[in-house]
């Protein structure tokens, strides 16, 4: 039988929990597709950290490179600090280490589930944000410094780091189109006022040519905060730099149900990285509680990423399997957990969906 190996990082606070939960779906997904999944887990996170002094071992970062993909909870808790006051944020060190260039979070809406947005086109948002992860405001990450009484970051916009990440949304807006989509790029960025910004832009524009069926556009990241949330069903595939990203993923999540329903991949030419958009949520960990669909959609993604590097249409199969089996239990049996407005736990959602593979 055909057999992957994942290295599973479960992190902290509910990143435990819904690594939990995707698990024990994988399990049953399986045999439905006569594949196995190989699945090890790895310590790393902010509770690794306190209790060792590493937040990524460095045989967690070896498994990760060896693997065939990493499926990856949640990782930070707001106590544990580095000393200059940060976060432990290990998933920013793997995104370097593994040159995992493309953050892709994709958000559509899921018919029956309640929605901020009372606009009834709010029914067809249907649209993938591409973040650049490996440079952009983050490039300054360990590296700021204070100056007397200022603070310094520096953005870093290179022609091959926005190079490589402009082709990648180009491509998927184009593999969306063949799938029915519109195929249309926006390219957000601020280049009416950074110089960095504006290089970007050249190199999106000049990137563009080699797409000329693609539409593209380009809306300044002020104005596409406004309009994500006024007129989001207008847009397919979103473009833009690492920060600007960080930020717009947490608002297209809460177009469609909040950070429980978002998922995400950090993709390379090499590697795949699968995780839930959202973070730890100290708030309700612990409690059973956590919405594992954001996760359990991340799996899909992570099966639908093999499929197309091993040529394996089994595992596309599984991708829609789980899908179908969670739409059957948050829509169709109403099982949800309290961020949707329902009573259900965790394991009250596995169970739905496990029933229905
Ligand atoms: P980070 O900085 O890592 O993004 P955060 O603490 O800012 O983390 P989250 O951990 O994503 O943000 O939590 C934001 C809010 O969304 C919290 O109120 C949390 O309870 C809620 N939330 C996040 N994920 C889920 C989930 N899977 N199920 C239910 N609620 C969630």
């Amino acid at each position: 039988m055909k057999t992957y190996d994942i290295a599973v990082l479960p992190g902290d606070g509910i990143g435990v929990e819904v690594t939990d939960a995707a698990l024990a779906i994988l399990r049953a997904v399986e045999p439905r597709i006569a594949r196995r999944l190989v699945t090890t887990v790895h310590p790393a996170g902010a509770a690794h950290y306190q209790a060792t002094g590493a937040a990524l071992p460095p045989s967690t970062l070896d498994a990760c490179r060896r693997a065939d993909a990493v499926l990856f909870g949640a990782m930070g808790l707001p106590n544990v600090r580095a000393t200059d006051g940060t976060e432990i944020i290990p998933q920013l060190d793997l995104r370097f280490a593994l040159d995992l260039y493309a953050g892709v979070r994709p958000v559509r809406t899921w018919p029956g589930l309640p929605v901020p947005l009372a606009d009834p086109r709010a029914a067809q948002i249907d649209l993938v944000l591409v973040r650049e992860s490996t440079e952009g405001l983050f490039h300054a990450r360990g590296r700021g410094r204070v100056e007397g009484e200022a603070a310094y970051d520096t953005m870093k916009i290179s022609r091959a780091g926005t190079g490589r990440v402009c082709d990648f949304a180009l491509a998927l807006a184009a593999k969306r189109q063949a799938q029915g989509r519109p195929g249309k790029v926006t390219n957000v960025d601020k280049a009416n006022v950074f110089t960095s910004m504006a290089y970007w832009r050249s190199v999106f524009i000049e990137r563009a040519q080699a797409w000329p069926a693609v539409a593209v556009e380009h809306v300044y990241v002020d104005a596409m905060a406004l309009n994500l949330v006024l007129q989001p069903w207008r847009y397919d595939v979103l473009v833009t730099e690492n920060m600007f990203g960080d930020i717009l993923s947490d608002l297209i999540a809460a177009l469609v149900g909040g950070m429980g329903m978002a998922p995400s991949a950090d993709l390379g030419d090499n590697h795949g990285l699968f995780q839930p958009a959202h973070g730890t949520a100290p708030d309700i960990a612990g409690r059973g509680i956590a919405n594992p669909s954001a996760m359990v959609l991340s799996l899909a993604m992570m099966l639908d990423w093999l499929a197309d590097r091993h040529a394996d249409a089994a595992l596309a199969d599984g991708a829609r399997a789980i899908e179908s089996a969670l739409h059957g239990a948050l829509v169709d049996a109403g099982v949800r957990t309290r961020d949707l407005g329902g009573t259900g736990t965790t394991a009250d959602v596995v169970q739905a969906v496990r029933e229905r593979l």
